[in-house]
């Protein structure tokens, strides 16, 4: 076999980046041949074969062309986590993860007074939200919705490969529709579709590829952050909290929400890139 299909050539001759090209060919390495991508540090001499070659070119064109890493291996890591994804789910973003860490804070925080917290998951997607808080909150109830059944079948096939199918419940439906009229929460969380219909990111890059009615609500941005804010209070517990994912810009508008809903000691939190990314309210009479 000729010298330029060694796995060192290969990563060194790919226009893609480095970390992504490493991710696909470690991705090659284990489907074909069981190895661990510490393989391509050990043993980039390695030569691929015919059908290995064959699939590491086809992931370097598709990932060229712009689809996005995770649905090309079918999966993403997310908290301390690992989700199947899909193109029929939104790719979990390290940015959520302050979404589930705020639900995480408010279980230790209600933990003595009681004993198996009800957690609400509103548009769930793959499951990441509510898994990663099943995952670590082990005596937590969570019920997670979403109005797509091929969302829904990816989640309760990731709640089954974690172990935590009898922790987590799925329910199709849109927003609280899902739901039984009577049924209150300790704590709501949803990252529901929030970037604006005529906002140019949508028709560039990764985003070209994720499910649309996960991104957008083809209106203003806040329809859907609205229908989940006005509507928490007939769903929380007294003292129950609502946190709810947004739009680097959005913050003001999701605030204004809360107080409009009636909610109480409305918080707003910042990612890691220091955007206000999440806001937090409470029902409190
Ligand atoms: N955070 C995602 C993005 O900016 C959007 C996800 C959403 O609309 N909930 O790509």
């Amino acid at each position: 076999m000729s010298k330029t299909l060694s796995l060192r050539s290969l990563l060194g001759s790919t226009l893609l980046p480095r970390n992504e090209a490493y991710i696909l060919m470690a991705h090659v390495l284990d489907k074909h041949y069981q190895l661990p991508r510490s393989t391509l540090i050990s043993r980039d001499e390695i030569e691929l074969s015919a059908p290995a070659l064959e699939e590491w070119h086809a992931l370097e064109s598709r990932r060229l062309n712009g689809e996005p890493v995770a649905y090309l291996v079918g999966k993403r890591g997310f908290h301390k986590i690992e989700l199947q994804v899909t193109p029929g789910v939104l790719i979990p973003r390290p940015e959520t993860e302050l979404l589930v860490d705020i639900a995480l804070q408010e279980i230790k925080k209600i933990e003595s007074s009681t004993k198996s917290p009800k957690i609400l998951d509103l548009g769930t997607g793959s499951g990441a939200i509510a898994l990663a808080i099943a995952n670590e909150a082990l005596n937590s109830q969570v019920i997670a919705t979403d109005q797509s059944l091929e969302a829904l079948t990816i989640a309760k096939s990731n709640a089954k490969s974690l172990g935590l199918e009898t922790r987590v419940q799925f329910t199709q439906g849109s927003w609280y529709q899902a739901l039984k009229e009577s049924v209150t929460f300790d704590i709501i969380v949803g990252n529901p579709p929030y970037i604006p219909a005529q906002d140019p990111h949508l028709i560039v890059g990764d985003l070209r590829f994720e499910p649309l009615n996960a991104l957008t609500d083809h209106s203003t941005g806040l329809s859907c952050l609205e229908a989940i804010v006005l509507e928490a209070k007939n769903h929380l517990k007294p003292m129950g909290l609502l946190a709810v994912e947004h739009g680097y810009d959005q913050s003001n508008a999701v605030v204004e929400l809360m107080k409009t809903a009636g909610l109480s000691d409305i918080q707003t939190h910042q990612d890691l890139s220091g955007h206000h990314r999440v806001a937090s309210a409470r029902k409190q009479d």
